[in-house]
């Protein structure tokens, strides 16, 4: 079944996850991708079917927010890099906090990665994260 993948990695983190790509093409080449601007830019020299978000600092990683939140993605393998802080840091974090509120599985490493292509549970139609029911949160407040 086709899944839905976000691809996002920092400038220092490029090479690796395009080498990953390039390196598991055959799995990858029949599922739909998103990405942020430049990563989508290098990737799609590799896979057909890439949407290409604006450039994560400009606004890309809040995108892929927003399509978590819409339940449109089903993994997210985001290379950050752990030894640069990022103009857009505060992005980031809120794109990694939509992913474990939404129950994306998510990879922020090689190994990780291939961890999560070669699950049996990778393109099972059945298969379907459990999202914690929030709606107490809605009601809290009482002003
Ligand atoms: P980029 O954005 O793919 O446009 O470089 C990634 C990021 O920095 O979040």
């Amino acid at each position: 079944m086709k899944k839905t993948i976000a691809l996002v990695a920092h400038d220092n983190r490029k090479k690796d996850l395009l080498d990953w790509v390039e390196h598991n093409r055959e799995k990858l080449k029949d599922h739909r991708f998103f990405a942020t601007g430049t990563t989508g830019k290098l990737i799609a020299t590799v896979l057909d079917d890439v949407s290409r978000l604006k450039s994560g600092p400009l606004g890309g990683d809040q995108q892929l927010g927003a399509l978590i939140a819409e339940g449109r993605i089903d993994y997210l393998i985001f290379f950050w890099d752990p030894m640069t802080s990022q103009p857009h840091d505060v992005d980031v974090k809120a794109l990694l906090r939509l992913s474990v509120l939404y129950n994306v599985p998510t990879a922020s490493n090689r190994s990780t990665a291939d961890f999560l292509i070669t699950s049996a549970l990778f393109a099972d139609p059945d298969y379907k994260p459990i999202v914690k029911d929030y709606s107490v949160y809605l009601h809290r407040n009482t002003f």
